[in-house]
């Protein structure tokens, strides 16, 4: 069990629910696209947004932001303490830092005490590819993954520094590329400490790899209870990250939200197009927030009795197309209309 932090009107750790991230990917001082793109997201199911913030100008963009948008909003900052600070005096509910880079630790303390009193919560991240040289701190437990070992006792050095300044608003992350080592760093560093976890592994690649790597990394910290909030990392349109972390989510049971395609892959006995139909209908109902679980089957022998778990599902025969909820034949249609008459069966539910 984690602590508990607040980070504007969301709670993550001690228990809340995982809470799901992801990073605008606009020119944080184009504030009108930034916005459109956070507004997309919180529709996607976006529960917290983080944003970067590489100059001054971009810091102060984040007051017009947070005042048009209605999830947490987090700065992410690099090199530059005077940025953080910016951040915070201009609402950001939490910052993203690398206490290594900021600037030394006068600086830091300097962050630090304008994130307590502005009640801001600050996300320590160590990433694999940023470790320092000269790390002093002794873990008491080790793992066999020497550079997990590495990424923890760095990172403790910095949680030791906000304790020693009493800041305890603290969310950990301790991302590397390798999906093993994420997950052996996370491990080890729970056993340390307390604080909730931001997961995820980054730099994963594109949507198929990415998703992949993502669901395996991020799946199985989650399995074994270790996970606050969560980020899938992908090279492409963030709104997918939102899609693929509510679907580990929801394979793990832990959070339902949105449209869970059940399809058949496909096999001689196919009669209708399910490579097609899958896809639409999982563009077309990407925004739906209630969760409904919609099968597309091949053929109607097999199709209803395999999808009986799905809340509603079509199949077809050579003739005719088939609408079944929960495993009972509801509709037959002819198969033009399949499609438009299926959606409209979804709307109603
Ligand atoms: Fe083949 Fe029918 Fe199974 Fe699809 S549901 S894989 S078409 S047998």
């Amino acid at each position: 069990m984690t602590r508990k932090v607040k980070i504007g009107n969301i709670t993550i750790g001690g228990g809340a629910p995982v809470a799901v991230q992801s990073m605008t990917n606009t020119d944080t001082k184009d504030i009108k696209s930034t916005v459109a793109q956070i507004k997309r997201l919180e529709k996607a199911g976006c529960e917290i947004i983080r944003c970067g913030v590489p100059d001054i100008e971009s810091a102060l963009a984040l007051k017009k932001i947070k005042s048009k948008i209605s999830i947490p909003l987090v700065a992410d900052i690099h090199y530059d303490y005077r940025l953080a600070i910016e951040a915070l005096k201009n609402g950001a509910d939490k910052i993203r830092i690398n206490p290594g880079n900021i600037g030394g630790p006068d600086r830091l303390k300097e962050v630090i005490n304008i994130a307590k009193a502005k009640k801001a919560a600050i996300r320590i991240g160590v990433n694999s590819g940023s470790l320092k040289s000269n790390i002093n701190y002794k873990l008491k437990i080790e793992s066999k993954n020497k550079i997990a070992n590495l990424m923890v006792a760095s990172l403790m050095e910095y949680v030791e520094f906000f304790e020693n300044e009493k800041f305890f608003n603290l969310v950990i992350s301790l991302k590397a590329s390798d999906v093993l080592t994420t997950i052996e760093a996370y491990r080890l560093f729970s056993k340390i400490r307390d604080y909730p976890l931001h997961i995820g592994v980054t730099e994963s690649g594109t949507e198929l790899g990415g998703t992949i790597k993502s669901s395996i990394g991020i799946g199985i910290l989650l399995a074994e209870g270790l996970g606050d909030t969560i980020r899938v990392s992908l090279t492409t349109d963030p709104e997918m990250e939102v899609y693929v972390a509510y679907r580990i989510l929801d394979a793990l049971g832990l959070r339902k939200r949105g449209v869970d395609i059940i399809s058949c892959p496909t096999c001689a006995r196919t009669e209708i197009d399910v490579i097609k139909i899958a896809h639409k209908i999982e563009e077309m109902t990407k925004n739906i927030a209630k969760p409904l679980k919609i099968a597309v089957m091949g053929c109607s022998v097999n199709g209803p009795g395999e999808a009986s778990h799905a809340d509603i599902g079509i199949t077809g025969s050579k003739k005719i197309g088939v609408i079944f909820k929960k495993g009972k034949i509801i509709q037959k249609v002819s198969k033009k209309n399949l499609l438009k008459e299926f959606l409209k069966e979804i709307k109603k539910m």
